[in-house]
């Protein structure tokens, strides 16, 4: 095996930046998307590369673009996938062209630098590097490496890897796949984490209904649909479902405990121990990070949040109706039905006149954490950050796994990066100012192609 450590590790972070300034530059902010954008740019890389992907385009403008690094075929392949699409941009907000790739001060700045376009940027230089090594007869690979890009994640993927993984299975098919989110640093109490994503909660996306009797707001009552619903909102808003622990949160909470030693671990293993009634009483003293009893509670129950309302026709007319909309995250393993009765029971006699009416639901996932991959990729963060402690960890959130997973992949959300202390990851997504540190993108460039080089040369 040729070690990375003789590669041009300078050029490659340069290559890398440049490929991230080149996918800013273009902008696929979605709605609409334009992704075809990205994906013609990419392909015209590979194929200057030596490398003929597949460009498919789902809809006007919606490109993806596929590419293989061909294995001897006695392993399954392993898929990198990313999305070209990003959220809009409220350009008032920004003290820098979101769509200009600027490089300044040790950052790239720009719309998708980090959500994921610097992700990307990553895999498609690793993608770039194992190719060369391959043809300069340094690498073979024993399963092949797929690189997707593809549209559409920021809404619902349907004209990304959603219809793909429908229409194109065999392009996709993959034992194991790697994407957003996870692998980059944590930094809690002076200690470094390194979560990767083993598992990401499920959605259900309902309305809620409070009926009551019509009248003449005149003459007030007690039967009032619109105060039925405010008391169920706030009630909904103060509930605390049961706590479930899943091996995902398990394990995470048992590598925080490791990791950060002292009193945090004390009550961190009282947690574990304490099953679900007690446990969800002892989150807010388990951590002293607020932020982080918020993570941890979502990781372990259930939720649901009240996200809008709609009521009343008139200002003089009690109205019939009034309805809520409900953002509820589903752990992994917890269906549709289960949550509803989660939610009945917790209302107790207020459910009673109260209806639930589910809109859209995907379940939530989790992925085994004793497989070869997993090792490589923990033993290739050991070896890049000492200090650094890899733990599985569960996004509260959803990503194209939900879709790539249909096709039996085993999913992480595998993405280095390597944050300073005051930075965090969730803070910056999504956000104006979106930038992502050259040396991050270098180490995780590094992090990523060991990961990719090491596994798919050994025998399954
Ligand atoms: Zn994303």
């Amino acid at each position: 095996m040729i070690e990375s450590t003789e590669l041009n590790w300078n050029a490659i972070a340069d290559e890398t930046i440049r490929l991230l300034q080149g996918l800013i530059r273009l902008d696929t902010s979605n709605p609409p998307g334009n992704e075809m954008l990205a994906a013609q740019h990419i392909a015209g890389i590979l194929r200057d590369n030596g490398i003929e992907p597949v460009l498919i385009e789902t809809a006007p403008n919606r490109g993806n673009v596929i590419a293989r690094l061909k294995g001897d075929g006695s392993a399954q392949p392993l898929l990198l996938y990313a999305h070209t699409d990003v959220v809009p941009v409220e350009p008032a907000h920004w003290t820098v062209d979101p769509f200009g790739g600027l490089l300044r001060d040790g950052y790239v700045y720009g719309r998708g630098a980090l959500d994921m376009k610097g992700i990307l940027a990553m895999q498609l230089a690793v993608f770039l590097t194992a190719a060369r090594q391959m043809r300069a007869g340094n690498l073979s690979l024993h399963r092949d490496v797929i690189l997707a890009a593809t549209a559409d994640e920021e809404s619902d993927s349907n004209q990304g890897i959603g219809i793909l993984v429908e229409q194109h299975p065999d392009l996709l098919r993959a034992e194991y796949a790697l994407s957003e989110f996870g692998g980059y640093s944590l930094h809690l109490a002076g200690k470094c984490f390194y979560p990767i994503q083993t598992a990401e909660k499920g959605n259900v996306w309902m309305r809620l209904r409070a009926s009551g009797r019509p009248g003449h707001a005149s003459v007030p009552h007690d039967d009032n649909a619109v105060v039925h619903l405010a008391r169920a909102v706030d009630r909904i808003a103060r509930l605390r479902l049961p706590m479930h622990m899943t091996d995902t949160a398990r394990a995470f909470v048992a590598g925080l405990a490791d990791g950060l030693g002292g009193a945090q671990a004390v009550g961190l293993r009282a947690l574990l121990s304490a099953g679900n009634q007690m446990g969800s009483a002892l989150i807010d003293h388990a951590l002293r990070e607020p932020g982080m009893a918020a993570e941890l509670r979502a990781i372990t129950h259930n939720t649901v949040t009240p996200t809008g309302l709609r009521a009343g026709l008139k200002v003089n007319v009690i109205p019939t109706d009034a309805e809520a909309t409900l953002d509820c995250r589903t752990l992994p393993g917890v269906s549709q039905g289960d949550l509803l009765r989660e939610l009945e029971d917790a209302l107790g006699d207020e459910a009673g006149r109260l209806s639930f009416e589910v809109d859209s639901a995907a379940p939530g996932l989790e992925f085994p954490t004793d497989t070869p991959l997993f090792r490589t990729i923990s033993d290739a963060l050991k070896r890049h950050d000492p200090a650094g402690m890899p733990i599985p960890f569960m996004l509260t959130g959803a990503t194209d796994a939900k879709h790539v997973s249909r096709l039996g992949a085993i999913c992480y959300g595998f993405s280095p990066m390597k944050f300073s202390p005051g930075e965090r990851f969730s803070e910056l997504v999504h956000g104006h100012d979106e930038r992502v540190a050259v040396a991050s993108l270098a180490w995780g460039t590094r992090a990523l192609y060991d990961v990719v080089s090491a596994f798919c040369q050994s025998r399954p």
